[in-house]
């Protein structure tokens, strides 16, 4: 069995943290600096699936990071640290809010989104770009047909602005069912993220993903990349049953 690596689930990168899933600037600095100073690989999404799939070697200590809705802070504070860091990662980027404000938020005109030329940047700089549906609903609650429509449109969308196949998906809210990987399969992606909740990690349409937020101490993010990760997982999916029980 592969042995897989690590997958991070970061959101906002800013100055300063206003909620949650913002990290701060100095955070993250000092998190893509332990992963330096420790012999960490930052790998592709790409290396990860032919690991999966071909059993392709992967460095020693191997960590994807990845990056959810494709803020525009990502593009201001996470791009120039990973050229300066040699590292990569991927974003996800929702297909029909690009260049706007998050359509789907309570609040949407809080946040900016990446625009077409600087997700061009993010790309022409050796990084990947994945898809996150086309409107960043929860697939779950949704018909076989807009199920397919979310993951083919975004696809579609992307890889008409961006010049180049889109081949990894990640599910908004981690949420999916039965149903998604087939779909995911149907629309043409060779690979999807969940966060925990139905993952598995040699599933290849229910990846796991361990997040990182504005709580995550650098102690605690060093548990994170080590080999305990398969653990977190694990205590996060008990966790999400556990609610599911007394829910
Ligand atoms: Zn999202």
């Amino acid at each position: 069995m592969p042995n897989t690596a690590p997958i991070l689930m970061y959101h906002r990168v800013d100055v300063v943290s206003d909620n949650r899933n913002t990290v701060a600037l100095e955070q993250f600095r000092r998190q893509l600096q332990f992963l330096h100073d420790n012999g960490y690989t930052t790998i592709s999404m790409k290396a990860l699936y032919d690991h999966l799939t071909a059993d392709t070697a992967l460095p020693a200590k191997p960590v994807l990071l990845t990056f959810d809705d494709g803020y525009e802070d990502n593009h201001r504070h996470v791009l120039p640290l990973l050229q300066a860091y040699r590292m990569k990662a991927i974003v996800f980027p929702v297909a029909q809010w690009v260049g706007a404000a998050c359509g789907w938020k309570k609040n949407p005109a809080a946040e900016r989104l990446m625009n077409w030329r600087q997700l061009q940047e993010w790309q022409a700089a050796g990084l990947e770009i994945g898809a996150h549906t086309f409107s960043h609903g929860r697939l779950s609650t949704m018909t076989d047909e807009q199920v397919a429509y979310e993951l083919r449109q975004s696809k579609a969308v992307l890889e008409e602005q961006l010049g180049r196949p889109v081949d990894f998906l990640c599910y908004p809210y981690g949420d999916f069912d039965a149903r998604t990987g087939q779909h995911a399969e149907q629309a043409g992606y060779k690979a999807a993220l969940g966060i925990f909740n139905g993952t598995g990690q040699t599933q290849r349409y229910a990846l796991p993903r361990i997040g990182v937020s504005s709580r995550t101490a650098l102690w605690e993010y060093r548990l994170k990349v080590s080999k305990l990760w398969k653990a977190f997982v694990a205590a996060r999916r008990l966790e999400g049953s556990v609610k599911n029980i007394f829910r």
